[in-house]
């Protein structure tokens, strides 16, 4: 079932993602070479709670940490650890936090330093097909319409969409109906309705689509070592189009800092 929410509910939600956008904001500053994850992870923590708020992600099914860290190939929930970031990493960042009944989630890809053109080209595709894909958040739209959307940008510069996870509903749940998939043809699914709340987040690889879990059974890697890029918002369904609830002036759609990324190409 799809839950969605009214007025009140989706200012409380705005607050939760607010949070979690803060959150990335901080750790956004703070990455650098020599800076751990788990460095970073206590930095969260410490936001997060002295918020009135809980880490949504800490012990969700037994995930150790309140963020979860993907360096280079790693794709998702990657757990933070002693390691150094070195010059020329890139690092996602899941925050996810549970305030006064709701859940935010918003995820980001950060360069570590000086990250090669080719790093940041990924980057700036991941980013971009995010928003290609929350154009689509309009009433009536159907939720493959975002899914196509994003497969079908990705796609055109010769990268791919991981297709082991999802996007998803968010509300009172961290996990809810419907899935929303980063692949697919359009016009399939539910019909979008003012209300919904959609969290979307591309997974995009250098190379294969291909997806291997670690050992420590949380660590999603590439099967090919390729690179991986992660960006997530939460989304509203609304009248007025889409409403992005974990939004952040620092953090936009043109990236984090320094000039406007050039994307040419793989235009529709
Ligand atoms: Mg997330
Ligand atoms: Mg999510």
């Amino acid at each position: 079932m799809i839950v969605c929410k009214g007025a009140r509910e989706l200012d409380r939600m705005r607050e939760a993602n607010r949070l979690v956008s803060r959150t990335l904001d901080l750790l956004g500053t703070m990455v650098r070479p020599g800076m751990t994850t788990r460095q970073l992870d206590a930095a969260a923590e410490d936001l997060i709670l002295g918020s009135g708020a809980r880490p949504a992600f800490k012990g969700y099914r037994g995930f150790p940490a309140s963020v979860c860290a993907s360096v280079n190939n790693q794709i998702v929930h990657g757990i933070p650890n002693e390691q150094p970031l070195q010059e020329g990493d890139i690092l996602s960042l899941d925050v996810g936090v549970y305030y006064k009944g709701f859940y935010g989630d918003s995820a980001w890809t950060f360069c570590v330093g000086e990250v090669s053109p080719e790093l940041r080209k990924l980057l700036d595709v991941t980013r971009e097909s995010l928003y290609r894909g929350i154009e689509q958040v309009v009433v009536g739209n159907r939720i493959s319409d975002i899914s196509h959307r994003i497969q079908k940008y990705v796609e055109a510069y010769g990268y791919s969409v991981v297709r082991e996870f999802v996007g998803h509903g968010i509300g009172r749940f961290l996990h809810e109906e419907p899935q929303v998939p980063n692949y697919g043809e359009p016009g399939k699914g539910p019909r979008l309705k003012p209300g919904m709340v959609l969290a979307i987040e591309p997974m995009v690889n250098s190379q294969g689509p291909g997806v291997k879990v670690l050992e420590d059974r949380w660590t999603a890697v590439t099967a090919d070592g390729g690179y991986s890029a992660h960006f997530e918002h939460s989304v509203a369904v609304t009248e007025n189009g889409p409403w992005i609830l974990s939004n952040s002036s620092g953090r936009t759609r043109r990236g984090t800092s320094g000039p406007d990324p050039v994307i040419e190409g793989g235009e529709e």
